[in-house]
Formats: C-alpha cells, structure tokens, sequence
C-alpha cells in the first residue's frame, strides 16, 4: 500500500488550477511565473553552456564558481559573510533545498513549528521526515505573528521553526522587530530555523528584506534557503542554494547527494554568471514587478474589489467578504476559471487546519495585457457569483 502522507493528498492547487487554465484557455493568475522569457543575457549563457560547455556531472555541492557567486552575492545584498565551499550547497531548486534540509535535520517525533497558510510541500516533507508539525494561523489583513502566539508555539519539544519571508502568499515583509523576537525565542530553545527566502529578491517600496541568520546567534542556527527561479523570474530552472554553517552544511549536503545529488552543471554556469553581472536587473526587477502589481490593484479596485497590500513576491490578495461577495475562495476560483476564463489561488488550500476561506491569491508578474484581461475576467466573475451564488 502506498504510503498515505502522499496518497492521501490532493495534487497540488497551483498545478490544479494551471491545468484546468490550460484546459481551458483562460488567463493565468493562479500559480506564481512570469509570462515572459526572462532575461535574455542568462538564458544566452545557459544556451551557450549547454552548446560549449560541461555538461557532465558537475560537483555534488555545486560548482565552484556558482557557490562563489552566491556568497558574493549574499555578502553584497545582505551583508553576509558566507564561506562558499563549506557553507553553501547548490540544489534542483528551493524545493528540493527544502527536503533536504527536512530529511538531514528532522528526527522522527521532533516538533517543527509552521506558519499557516503555508507553502503546500512544507507538511508532506516534514511529515515524510518523520517530524510533528505544531501550526501557528496567521490571520488577513496583516498576517503577522507576535510574542504572545510565538511564546505559546515554542516548547521544549520544539526543535525547528520554518520561516518563508518575504511571504507567499501574503505578500508581508516581515520588519526586523518581529525578526528579532523569533530569533530570540530560537536562541532560548535551541532551535533551528530553516528559512525559505526564496522572494528576497522581490520586494517593494521601502520594504527591506533581512535574512534571520544575521540576527544575533542565529548564523549557526539556520538554513538559508534561496532560488534563482525567483530571482530572475526563471521558476522552470529550479536551480537553489541552501546557506548553513559548516556543520549544519555537511549534513545537509548528504542529504542532497541522494535526493538529486546534482544539479544541471548549464544552468548553474548561467545563474553564476547571472549573480555576478546583474546588479541592473536587481535594481529593475522590483520596480517592473511594483508596477504591475500596482496596475492589477488599482484594476481590481476599480471594479469594486478590496485587495490587501504586499510588499514583496508576485502576488496580491482581494478578500472576497470586504469585496461583498458571498463566497467561499474555493468556489468563487472554480467559478472564475470555469465561467469567466481566469485562474486564480484560494488561499484555504495553504491552510491545513481552520482556513481562512475568503482570500483569493493573485499573480501579477505579468503582461499589462494579461493583467488588464485577468481584471475584467474577475469582474465578470463577481457579477455571476453575484447573480447565482454557490450554495
Ligand atoms: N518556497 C516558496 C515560498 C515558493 O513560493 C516556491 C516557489 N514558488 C518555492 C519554495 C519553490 O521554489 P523552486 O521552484 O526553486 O523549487
Ligand atoms: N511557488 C509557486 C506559487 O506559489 C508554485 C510552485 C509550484 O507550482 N509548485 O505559485
């Protein structure tokens, strides 16, 4: 018999609601890509990697030159000090940097703290891992945690926080304050904090992301984990990286060599060079994506709908209720890729337990086309909830 943390799940929101997209040509605003290629000079470079370069098994840690570029990186943009060959190891994307981590660390019976609505691999792969997630709800409009709900969360069984700031699919940049107070509790329970960062990239305004392993005590207690995916909108390359002291590091880096044991030697070479020759693109990707978000917002404004801020990722959220629509997130996403032509996430999917059922999760790094078409499929989507609500 299988075994059922897996067969008893459902397949996953965002490929359910990309294949009914698919299906049936409507607009995709459900799950989190860019509709456009993605910087031409990398993808040149992996193209030439892949025609001149090495294409053979490269290092099971990652090849030299990408792990330089990421501590390079990391030490410019976060004011890290990371040393490339014992603290950082290249993964098939965040996701996989996300198993790892689960897989080297977690004993079976130990309490891992995480935030709902949550990423939806984070609970199968704790669970697979033989760990006890202990959930802490997050709530709309803000989404933020404080020290009375962290302080009844950490015990002394809790061996593990999972973090994912800047936050999908809130969109909250959590401020140093709230950073503070989580490290504190970690240093006092001697827990790590496995942090998915994989949208420090992306992030708005006078928004700043800071990485919890700079907090004090928490360099030797954290695994960083990021995404190249995200950071110049190629989430089809899953090229990650997973930062941990050298400890934390070695055990990790095991873990990996018998998950994918390495990682397409053509796309590391392009993201190296990505890291090293792109300091425009980091300065203009944010703001292309602050535009567009700002346009699907003041969009579906427009049209009546309340949306909640974000300050970083791809994503927006309305709230059905406040937009006086009747529906539950789920129905009303059916309704919208089925009757009105656009995709979109319901937020209860990323709960496992007592949902919030009335935000829908938007992505906007897309086309001004796309997003302008996306607005009047939802506003077409309101008025047949509105005249024939689910029951
Ligand atoms: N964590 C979060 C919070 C994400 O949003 C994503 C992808 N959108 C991932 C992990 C997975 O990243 P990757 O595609 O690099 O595996
Ligand atoms: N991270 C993407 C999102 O939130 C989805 C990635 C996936 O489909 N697994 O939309």
């Amino acid at each position: 018999m299988p075994n059922p943390i897996y067969s008893s799940l459902p397949m996953t929101v965002f490929e359910e609601m990309s294949g009914l997209a698919r299906t049936l040509g409507a607009i995709n605003l459900g799950q989190g890509f860019p509709d456009d290629p993605g910087p031409e000079a990398i993808r040149a470079k992996a193209a030439d990697a892949t025609l001149n370069g090495y294409n053979q098994y490269p290092p099971m840690a990652g090849l030299p030159e990408l792990r330089q570029a990421v501590a390079g990186h990391y030490a410019r943009t976060q004011g890290l000090e990371l040393d490339p060959m014992s603290e950082i190891t290249v993964t098939s994307g965040a996701t996989e940097a996300l198993a790892a981590a689960f897989f080297a660390l977690i004993e079976a019976g130990d309490e891992v703290i995480v935030f709902q609505p949550l990423y939806d691999a984070y609970l199968p792969l704790i669970r697979r891992a033989g760990g006890v997630p202990k959930l802490v709800s997050l709530a709309p409009p803000r989404w933020r945690f404080d020290r009375a709900m962290l302080e009844a969360a950490f015990s002394d069984a809790t061996r593990f926080v999972v973090l994912n700031n800047p936050n999908n699919p809130s969109g909250v940049v959590l401020p140093d304050e709230d950073l503070a107070l989580l490290a504190e509790l970690c240093v006092k329970h001697d827990v790590i904090a496995i942090c998915d960062e994989v949208w420090e990239q992306v992030v708005f305004g006078n928004a700043k992301h800071r990485p919890l392993i700079a907090f004090p005590g928490m360099h030797d207690r954290c695994v960083k984990i990021g995404s190249a995916g995200k950071m110049f909108g190629l989430t089809g390359w899953k090229v990650g990286f997973m930062c941990a002291a050298p400890d934390l590091t070695y055990s990790l880096a095991r873990a990996h060599q018998f998950l994918t044991f390495t990682t397409p030697p053509n796309l590391q070479t392009a993201v190296a060079w990505g890291l090293d020759n792109s300091e425009d693109w980091f300065r203009r990707m944010p703001r292309d994506l602050e535009r567009s978000r700002d346009r699907l917002s003041e969009g579906l404004r427009r049209e009546g709908f309340a949306v909640l801020p974000s300050e970083g990722t791809y994503f927006v959220n309305i709230d059905l209720t406040a937009s006086g629509i009747a529906e539950g997130d789920r129905d009303f996403c059916l309704r919208a890729v089925k009757e009105a032509g656009v995709a979109a996430i319901p937020v209860s999917a990323l709960y496992e337990e007592d949902p919030v059922t009335h935000i829908v999760r938007l992505c906007f790094s897309k086309r001004d086309e796309t997003l302008d078409g996306g607005i009047g499929r939802l506003a077409k989507a309101r008025e047949l909830s509105a005249a024939s609500p689910a029951k």
